[in-house]
């Protein structure tokens, strides 16, 4: 039996997480839930799942889970959350909190020798070389959940580093795959978040639609596998069904396939070494015929680009890569601007900035914090 924590439990992972948990009781166990304010729900979830304890994004919906569920340490706040994350009846992690908000409650997990089950990339974006000589030093298991990086886990396998020629990520392409820029100009945040392949939460569907994912998840795979940039490419396969591939030194290439559905590399995360039985329905190769790849259009969607400029610079560029995406995502979704500013947003903010090396969670979280006001300037000016 494995005791769970899920972070950010009313989310599209989170409730792809506990799926999985209620359909295997006699192999998994939730002892501690975190969510940011949707109470209906994680109301729910406590009366189906019975943790001993959760926590909320803040004090006052706290308060108001209080008055609804009984026998359950309810916490809040940043700091509450890092608490539940590092709680000492849980044996597993699983760490699917959105944003540069995951970080924090995903180290603490990491610093209490919880293995995790890695959702939240942007905490890797931002401080992945540290996060994983934290978990080093633990001898704690980043096992990905991000279903790219899942693949790579699997072909992987006991192969070592100097085995491995390049990681070759791939990318469904968004909703406007093959589009041209003229056509990006007037994307309403409804256009983009019509994903065509997955069903996700809104921030990781806009961060389809503009590339930023892929860009997000070159990155994640660097930290994850102790890769540089240039053994890291992307190939466009708008049917999702291979979900990355490993080309080894004899150029042998390893592909993870199945239909595209975040349980299965859940299940894949909760139970390795082992297997679930049936977490997804079966792949029916015969069905699908046809499987493409492309190399990606760079011009039509810069934001890849972007992350490996930020690569290549290093030390807190990919933090302010991240903060300045987060930014000018929450700014589109709000209709503060247009789809085709996001890329700028992110250009002038990595391009303001004197990258220092990530050190220390305080240099990161400064960058990060800068990065988010220089971005803001830059979407006041750009509305004047
Ligand atoms: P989502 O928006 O559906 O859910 C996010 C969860 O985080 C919710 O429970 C929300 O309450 C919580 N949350 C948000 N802000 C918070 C805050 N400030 N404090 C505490 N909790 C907060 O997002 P999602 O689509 O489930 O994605 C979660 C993470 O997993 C992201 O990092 C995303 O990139 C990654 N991921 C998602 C998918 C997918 O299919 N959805 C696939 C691969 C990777
Ligand atoms: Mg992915």
């Amino acid at each position: 039996m494995r005791n769970i924590t899920v972070l950010g439990s009313t989310g599209s992972i989170g409730r792809s997480t506990l799926d999985v948990i209620s359909r295997n009781r006699e192999s998994f166990r939730v002892v501690a839930l975190t969510a940011g304010s949707n109470i209906k729900l994680l109301e729910s979830q406590i009366r189906q799942f019975k943790p001993g304890i959760v926590a909320v994004a803040d004090a006052k919906t706290a308060g108001e889970l209080a008055k609804k569920v009984r026998k359950i340490d309810i916490l809040s706040g940043p700091d509450g959350i890092s608490q539940v994350a590092a709680y000492a009846g849980s044996d597993f992690v699983i760490s699917s909190i959105v944003g540069a908000a995951g970080l924090m409650p995903t180290v603490a997990a990491i610093k209490a020798g919880k293995n995790i089950g890695l959702a939240n990339k942007e905490a890797l974006v931002m401080a992945g070389e540290l996060v994983m000589k934290i978990a080093a030093r633990k001898k704690v298991r980043v096992i990905p959940v991000d279903s790219e990086h899942s693949a790579v886990f699997q072909c992987i396998g006991n192969h070592t580093p100097d085995q491995i020629h390049r990681i070759i990520l791939t990318a469904s392409g968004g909703p406007f795959v093959n589009r041209t820029l003229k056509d990006l100009k007037n994307i309403t945040a409804q256009d983009a978040l019509k994903h065509p392949n997955w069903s996700m939460g809104r921030k990781i569907s806009i961060d389809s639609a503009t590339l930023m994912n892929k860009g997000l998840e070159v990155i994640e795979a660097c930290r994850l596998f102790n890769m540089p940039a240039g053994k890291v490419d992307v190939l466009v396969h708008p049917q999702s069904i291979v979900h990355s591939l490993v080309e080894f030194s004899d150029r042998s290439c390893l592909a993870q396939m199945s239909v595209p559905d975040m349980r299965g590399p859940i299940a894949y995360a909760l139970s390795y070494p082992l297997r679930v039985k049936d977490p997804i329905p079966a792949l029916r190769l015969d069905q699908i015929r046809t499987l493409t790849f492309s190399v990606p259009d760079l011009k039509t969607f810069p934001c890849l680009s972007y992350a490996y400029l930020a690569l290549a610079e290093g030390g807190t560029m990919p933090c302010v890569l991240n903060a300045a995406n987060e930014v000018a995502v929450h700014a589109f979704l709000h209709g503060r601007i247009g789809f085709t500013h996001i890329p700028a947003v992110i250009r002038k903010t990595i391009d303001g900035h004197e990258a220092v090396p990530a050190s220390s969670l305080g240099r990161i979280l400064e960058a990060d914090r800068w990065a988010r006001e220089t971005a803001e300037k830059y979407i006041s000016r750009l509305r004047k």
